[in-house]
């Protein structure tokens, strides 16, 4: 498709757009009274208008009900958590009863890492991306002081290649071999927050297994996002945070996926507690812990209600517009967003570095070169909201439920007006 940047072509695209609609189903923020245009959905995802109601729900069947809620709320609470698996499992790639929803994300991980990091005197190292998200670092540097290990001998960080922004596969192949049958476990970023990389996740976990390692994935910027096919590829576990893509809100609940070949098992290493136990036999209140047969084994607490109802709410609408509709739209908006960046640069001083490779999802990040501080104070004054990094890198991510091509257009004009104006 050959684009241009004019409000008229946004606004035919828009006219064309599947999911134009759903702009409706959230909530924006104001600027000088004016709906923002959003790219932090990679942060925060927006409310959707639907989430209310869920909350409310539970608010009345809580006010109502009391404890009796557990067993006959509208949605009982003693296994509301159930309702997302089915949801879940379509956007991640895996049966229902490989995804549970539970904790927060980093909580998740060191969990996980409980099952499926073991190391051995042989067997001990951890391979990842350099730069992983800050909490991951400490997650994985803390896990190998535990075991009595130095994360410098144990943490394996892949790097990328001098004057590039972007790791290659290849080095993440030859990485993994090269650590051969000393690597326990691969743990990186199916997406990254940073540069906006998708990495080839299905190749990276092959290669993993391969040399008898476990591969786990942090899909924190990858779930709702991009397709996962965490089954089929043969992950062994992954976690993720439901506030970015998936619009839950603010710190809310984790979703963990465990490959069925690890479920159903009594002597799998694990942090236990009475919501992992099979549901029929919980409640006689008996010592010994029975598994349940699906990733819910992991779950150690009664789940927060009143955080599942939000990721209840999403999910429906995931599931109503689907991964591929959402995708399809995605590789057309950032492609407009890139056009519409390149058209901009053309007409002022300052330079633009997309530094996101093609392997890419929702997000672009920007170097604007020649501009500071004051440019993001620019466009956040202007009613774009997107979030800095410095030295002067800006991260862009139009998602597709609720992001509109006029947006793109609007973006470049509030853009080109911030650095003629310095
Ligand atoms: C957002 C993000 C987190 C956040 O972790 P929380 O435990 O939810 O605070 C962790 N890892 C990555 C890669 C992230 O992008």
């Amino acid at each position: 498709m050959t684009f241009q940047n004019t409000l008229e072509f946004a606004q035919q695209l828009d006219a064309k757009d599947k999911l134009f609609k759903y702009r409706q189903e959230f909530h924006y923020p104001k600027v000088n009274g004016k709906e923002v245009i959003y790219f932090t959905g990679n942060s925060l995802g927006l409310q959707p208008k639907r989430t209310q109601k869920f909350v409310d729900d539970v608010m009345t069947d809580w006010k109502e009900l009391a404890v009796e809620g557990h067993f006959y709320a509208d949605k009982p609470w003693w296994d509301y958590h159930e309702r997302l698996a089915s949801g879940l499992g379509k956007v991640v790639g895996a049966s229902p009863k490989e995804v549970s929803v539970m904790n927060t994300l980093t909580v998740n991980l060191h969990l996980l890492m409980v099952s499926f990091y073991r190391p051995t005197a042989k067997r001990f190292k951890i391979l990842c991306e350099e730069k992983a998200f800050p909490s991951d670092q400490y997650m994985l540097q803390s896990q190998l002081r535990f075991h009595g290990l130095d994360p410098k001998d144990a943490l394996v960080e892949v790097k990328k290649r001098e004057g590039e922004h972007f790791w290659r596969t290849e080095d993440i192949i030859q990485k993994i071999n090269e650590v051969g049958e000393e690597l326990a476990l691969v743990l990186m970023g199916g997406v990254n927050y940073y540069n906006g990389q998708v990495l080839d996740m299905e190749t990276i976990t092959k290669v993993g297994k391969s040399v008898g390692a476990f591969v786990g994935w942090d899909l924190a910027h990858a779930v709702g996002n991009v397709k996962l096919n965490l089954h089929d590829w043969d992950a062994d576990f992954a976690a993720w945070c439901s506030y970015k893509y998936m619009n839950s809100g603010p710190g809310n609940a984790s979703g963990i996926f465990v490959h069925e070949k690890h479920l159903g098992k009594k002597d799998i290493p694990r942090f236990e507690g009475w919501w992992g136990t099979k549901k029929e036999t919980r409640f006689l209140m008996q010592p010994e812990f029975d598994p349940i047969e699906t990733a819910d084994a992991w779950q150690l607490s009664n789940p927060p209600i009143l955080s599942l109802a939000p990721y209840l709410a999403s999910l429906e609408l995931f599931d109503e517009v689907g991964m591929d509709t959402l995708i399809e739209k995605q590789k057309t908006i950032v492609a407009y967003l890139e056009f519409v960046l390149h058209e901009i640069d053309k007409q002022v001083e300052s330079s633009f570095e997309i530094i996101t490779p093609k392997e890419r999802g929702c997000q672009l990040s920007v170097f604007l070169h020649g501009e500071g501080r004051p440019l993001f104070d620019y466009l956040m004054k202007n009613g774009v909201i997107t979030d800095w990094r410095e030295p002067n890198v800006i991260r862009l991510a139009p998602a597709p439920l609720y992001c509109s091509y006029e947006d793109m257009y609007h973006f470049g004009q509030i853009l080109k007006a911030g650095i003629q104006e310095k």
